[in-house]
């Protein structure tokens, strides 16, 4: 009976350090997560795919899932 407490004892500390070496690992991740996030002079920054400008999503025109700086942009962008 002593051995299988001892064995539990082992396998609980062992489970505790995993969740202490996870910790240690998801913090670091979580700050890039909220690096990313944090806008950059209170505006994201989106490339214009037709002159690779890029500009505030908030003041750019917005086309689907595509963003532009100007609508001669935008109308380039549409025609191809
Ligand atoms: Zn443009």
């Amino acid at each position: 009976m002593r051995l299988l407490i001892r064995v539990l004892l082992v396998f609980f500390v062992i489970s505790a350090l995993l969740s202490i070496v996870r910790g240690l690992f998801t913090p670091s991740t979580a700050k890039r997560r909220e690096a990313r996030s944090t806008p950059a002079l209170g505006g994201k920054l989106i490339k214009d795919p037709v002159c690779g400008t890029y500009v505030a999503e908030s003041t750019a025109l917005q086309s689907g899932e595509n963003y532009f700086c100007s609508e001669d942009c935008r109308q380039k962008f549409i025609a191809g």
